[in-house]
């Protein structure tokens, strides 16, 4: 392994030193000109633009169908249009399930009833919107109403179920209670319902985020003891987006499945709790004791079940359709027009979104802007550059989805490159996507200099060997 290390740092080393070369696809006076246009878009870059603009669009909560995320999708409009793009909202209307009823309880062999909140703190001035909040929930979960057997399942993974197996536990007929870490948090419910539980309880340990990791929430940034984790549970490996209109955009006249004949909607009751809300249930637990890597953080012997530990479990949740607000502004190429560079981020959020997604978007919004002063001095793309702002992502990449399979066609003829970005924070950058760009993408790393004032490379560079 280290000597692998080794080989891959002197091949970096060698890409380093070979900085001066000229730019792909580029000639030498090429990229001499293309260097000259970069330096002048980066000397449009200003913090304080993304200060303001993140300042206004985390401060309420901005979730699929509430009047923030409508607002914010108009402000974004509005100043995509001021920076000299054509700019538009394109709505889409997608199922969006939301909690009416949550309950977990308890029942046996004492009695404790969940709390299921996330209360205010005084040290958090925005923390005193929780009427505006969406409770914590699992998007796209079942309804349902199960009294069953507990049985702790680790992270709920394939391996993990070999292992209760040789224990002698089975799931079938009980409610399970899985820790969040190690998997998608989707697959943990699915691979339940797959073994015959009939519920599924995901908790935080704070092992993983919370007080395991360093100060929790509000002295450091790691999760409270009352904090629980928002996400969807739509079946994203089948497909993502709106799941009653599978391969076709959910524009408002399009033909909608029945629920009951959707098939990424997952098929039993899951809830995200908080380690303060497992604790009790983890406690009650006997059976035998958990493997040493199954424990967590809280200070109990971790046992797995099944046995004296009796849970209810009652969700009901709004299946209503709500309006998705893609925002989509176009700065026509003049070369290629009929060639479209895509650049987006998701707008949505569970609650304010500061860091996920807003860190990204702020960003990308200020790449527009700068584009945008390039062109008032009389500088065009060659290709058509389409900025997208995502509406609907944490639920299950709606917004995008619906759009891309609404715009298919036209996709398929002109779309020749996308980029994505989710948040941006301080550390190391990481990326992902089609192989072929892995050059290209190393190349344009190694001219953009991060805050510490090395290159994004190096970044790259120094996480292969710390
Ligand atoms: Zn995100």
């Amino acid at each position: 392994m280290k000597k692998l290390i080794t080989l891959l740092g002197f091949l970096y080393l060698g890409q380093l030193t070979s900085s001066a070369q000229n730019f792909l696809g580029f000639s030498e006076k090429g990229t001499s000109t293309e260097k000259e246009l970069e330096a002048k878009f980066d000397a449009q870059l200003n913090a304080q633009n993304l200060r303001t603009w993140m300042k206004y669009m985390s401060s309420k909560p901005h979730y699929v169908g509430s009047p923030h995320n409508r607002a914010n999708a108009v402000y974004m409009r509005d100043l995509f249009k001021s920076w000299g793009f054509e700019a538009r909202i394109d709505t889409l209307y997608t199922l969006f399930p939301t909690p009416k009823v949550r309950e977990v309880s308890l029942v046996s062999p004492t009695i404790f009833k969940a709390s299921l909140v996330e209360p205010m703190l005084k040290e958090d001035g925005t923390s005193n919107q929780l009427k505006d909040h969406l409770p914590t929930y699992n998007c796209f979960s079942a309804d349902g109403d199960v009294t069953a057997e507990l049985v702790y399942v680790n992270f709920g993974r394939p391996d993990d179920y070999d292992v209760l197996e040789k224990m002698g536990v089975n799931v079938k007929g009980k409610i399970v209670i899985v820790r969040y870490g190690g998997s998608w948090r989707g697959l943990k419910p699915k691979l339940a319902a797959e073994k015959g539980a009939v519920g599924c309880i995901i908790y935080s340990d704070p092992k993983d985020d919370g007080y395991g990791q360093g100060d929790v929430y509000p002295k450091g940034p790691f999760r409270p003891e009352a904090g629980a984790q928002r996400g969807s549970v739509l079946d994203l490996p089948v497909a993502p987006g709106d799941p009653l209109t599978p391969g076709y955009g959910d524009t408002k006249d399009a033909k909608r499945l029945d629920i009951k004949d959707a098939t990424t909607i997952m098929t039993i009751p899951v809830l995200p709790i908080s380690y303060g809300d497992a604790l009790p249930l983890l406690k009650a637990l006997d059976g035998r004791v958990a493997p040493e890597s199954w424990r967590g953080g809280l200070p109990i012997a971790y046992h797995v079940g099944p046995g004296a530990a009796k849970v209810h479990l009652k969700l009901q949740f709004d299946f209503k359709v709500e309006p998705l607000f893609n925002v989509i502004a176009v700065m026509r190429g003049s070369e290629f027009p009929d060639q479209w560079i895509l650049r987006g981020n998701h707008h949505d959020a569970w609650v304010f979104g500061a860091a996920d997604p807003l860190s990204g978007m702020v960003a990308v919004m200020e790449e527009a802007r700068a584009i945008g002063e390039l062109a008032k001095t009389g500088w065009k793309p060659k290709r058509t550059l389409v900025f997208c702002a995502w509406d609907g992502e944490e639920p299950g990449l709606l917004g995008s989805t619906e759009w891309a399979e609404a715009n298919r066609a036209e996709l398929q003829k002109k779309a020749v490159a996308y980029l994505n970005s989710d948040g941006n924070g301080r550390g190391f950058l990481s990326a992902g996507g089609s192989h072929t760009l892995e050059k290209f993408f190393n190349q344009v790393s190694r001219d953009v200099i991060d805050p510490q004032k090395i290159s994004v490379f190096m970044t790259v560079y120094v996480r292969i060997f710390w």
